[in-house]
């Protein structure tokens, strides 16, 4: 049985090599909760989204603000929609050649390899991992590197952190292999982990992540990634 749940979508998506199955979970996943797709209308949301969206527009007029957006950014770095809509339009302009070049390259590997002569949406996970595969096969071990905490007696409370990961359990009798992908995003969220962890701040409400722009929390993660690449 398939849900449409994140650990179990992907793992199809990037896997499977029926590719009937990898479109049928596709649509499913995209439409879900809409009136479009296998369910059409079923479970929709739409009208709900509607109501929230017009809550929210009240809500910032109540608080003095002229959008929803205005008042989401209050609490984070940027200053401005503008300067949001000026970063992403310029993040796309830069990385859309590169897009482009991988996503030729790609087809190219699925048309020497079987593969459809025009790759659709739901190919996309699939052969840049089949790709991938033929290029680099690359595990590290999990098991051993992860210790107890050690508990410091003192007035003062130790921040705590949780990472909850979605890696693949071990399968039994073999080592929890990551690749290196998964051992980047446990070093990003460890980044979290760190930030939150040495904060010298009396108050939880504004301690560790808490204390940060929700943007500028990203930024202590990158010494995470820059330890993973190291490694
Ligand atoms: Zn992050």
């Amino acid at each position: 049985m398939l849900t449409l749940d994140i650990p179990s979508y992907l793992p199809v998506m990037k896997y499977a090599e029926d590719r009937a199955l990898r479109r049928a979970i596709y649509e499913a996943y995209t439409t879900r909760a809409s009136d479009q797709g296998p369910n059409a209308g079923q479970w929709d949301n739409s009208q709900i989204i509607e109501e929230i969206l017009a809550l929210r527009h009240e809500q910032a007029q109540l608080l003095g603000f002229s959008n929803y957006a205005e008042v989401s950014l209050e609490l984070k770095m940027a200053r401005s929609t503008d300067d949001v809509m000026a970063f992403l339009n310029d993040l796309a302009r830069r990385s859309t050649p590169q897009a482009r070049r991988e996503l030729a390259e790609v087809q190219g590997f699925a048309s020497e390899h079987g593969g459809p002569a025009r790759l659709e949406t739901w190919d996309i996970p699939y052969w840049p991992e089949r790709l991938a595969a033929d290029t680099l096969c690359e595990w590290r071990r999990l098991d051993g590197c992860l210790h107890e905490p050690t508990h410091e007696p003192s007035e003062t409370t130790a921040p705590t952190a949780y990472l909850v990961c979605n890696f693949t359990p071990p399968i039994e009798g073999l080592p929890t292999l990551l690749t290196h992908d998964e051992v980047q995003a446990l070093f990003h969220e460890f980044g979290h982990g760190l930030h939150h962890m040495l904060t010298r701040v009396d108050y939880p409400a504004v301690a560790g992540i808490n204390g940060v722009a929700w943007d500028a929390a990203e930024i202590p993660r990158q010494s995470g990634i820059e330890d993973a690449k190291a490694a």
